[in-house]
């Protein structure tokens, strides 16, 4: 069985990683970025090396981004949902940076509205003109087959 948890790398991710192998972890997920805000992923490199090092050495994998809290795929408001994509498209960028097999994200609440009418899923107007829609879609699928 692959044991691992949520962690926070903190200033010494290092550190961190060799701390949840000495306690069994051999899996892990972390947040790319603050989960309450919408700043983009921060991929230092001096903190990235140390932590790819240090996956690499402890072989801690598989590893999963969590998505900010932020994002609400469900939402009515299409700037929100805008927003959630921009977020969620940087995550997974962030994921390809750093080797993690997947992200995870909550989809959000539609707040007791019917989930296909939503800006998400009226197509195909809502998702015209948006180039992005297709890296989504491949988001969910990529966090659909890591976990089966
Ligand atoms: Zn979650």
């Amino acid at each position: 069985m692959n044991f691992g948890g949520h962690l926070s790398l903190g200033r010494d991710p290092a550190r961190v990683v060799a701390e949840a192998a000495a306690q069994g972890f051999r899996s892990m997920q972390i947040f790319a970025s603050s989960p309450g805000a919408w700043r983009p992923p921060l991929l230092d490199s001096a903190r990235l090396s140390a932590f790819l090092e240090a996956r690499k050495q402890h072989g801690v994998d598989p590893v999963f981004i969590h998505a900010i809290y932020l994002i609400n795929l469900a939402s009515d408001d299409e700037v929100l949902v805008g927003r959630a994509m921009t977020s969620l498209i940087a995550t997974l960028e962030a994921a390809e940076v750093i080797g993690a097999t997947g992200v995870v994200t909550d989809i959000g609440s539609h707040g007791g509205r019917a989930l296909w009418s939503t800006p998400m899923t009226r197509k195909p107007r809502a998702a015209a003109g948006r180039t992005d829609t297709r890296t989504l879609e491949m988001a969910i699928s990529i966090s659909t087959a890591s976990l089966t």
